[in-house]
């Protein structure tokens, strides 16, 4: 298949299960995860029309899309990974949205590097919804805290970020993770892969963020 192609079957997988739920298709956001893949096949799904893409390491992201941006300045750059805060100037200069923001001394970090550089990111609050050992995100009992600090700084808040536990049936860590939407409030839902993404649209994702699905046939 060619990008295109793989990139036309998940819109519509996505459509199909946004209508299941009774929801609009158009109020779910694709973004390409195009961490490890060349400028060449990122190229080729810009051309099919995609739009917003996403990478988790500023290194990586540094290295391949101020080259890539200047050709195709529409296109809006999601940040997925971990963030430093000693990378915070380079992450609002490169990322229009974040969904990693974990912790208060990152949005400090962000907010600051924001005002210098006049260009205020989006963020996400992602929530240790699994609540693991070493996964990022902050512990759902902070959830409130945090969001409420976005609200109080000029970062626009785009929603709750997770990603749910390796192994079980992600789906009630979805369905969790609207429901602390919801307490708090808060209208995005970044979540959901390759292997999970319509479970993930049908249980109220405004987001997903989809890498191999898009990127590689599958065998
Ligand atoms: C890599 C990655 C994805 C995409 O994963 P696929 O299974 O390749 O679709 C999504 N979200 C985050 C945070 C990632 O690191």
């Amino acid at each position: 298949m060619t990008a295109s192609e793989r990139l036309r079957e998940i819109r519509d997988s996505i459509d199909a299960a946004a209508r299941l739920a009774r929801r609009e298709p158009g109020d779910v956001q694709l973004i390409a995860v195009s961490k490890t893949r060349s400028v060449e096949e990122i190229e080729a799904l810009v051309a099919a029309g995609q739009r917003h893409f996403g990478e988790s390491r500023v290194q990586e992201a540094a290295s391949k899309w101020p080259a890539l941006r200047q050709r195709h300045p529409d296109v809006r750059l999601h940040c997925i990974g971990r963030l430093q805060s000693n990378k915070a100037a380079e992450a609002v200069e490169l990322f229009d949205v974040v969904h990693s923001l974990d912790r208060e001394s990152l949005l400090d970090a962000l907010a600051a590097a924001a005002a210098k550089a006049q260009h205020f990111p989006s963020v996400y609050v992602q929530v240790n919804i699994g609540e693991e050992e070493q996964k990022g995100g902050c512990a759902i009992a902070e959830v409130g805290a945090l969001v409420d600090a976005v609200r109080q700084s000029p970062l626009p808040l785009a929603g709750l970020m997770a990603i749910p536990p390796l192994g079980p049936e992600p789906a009630p860590y979805f369905a969790l993770l609207a429901k602390i939407a919801a307490e708090h409030g808060v209208a995005g839902l970044s979540m959901g892969m390759s292997g999970d993404y319509r479970s993930a649209v049908m249980l109220g994702a405004t987001a997903v963020r989809i890498g191999t699905a898009l990127f590689e046939d599958s065998a």
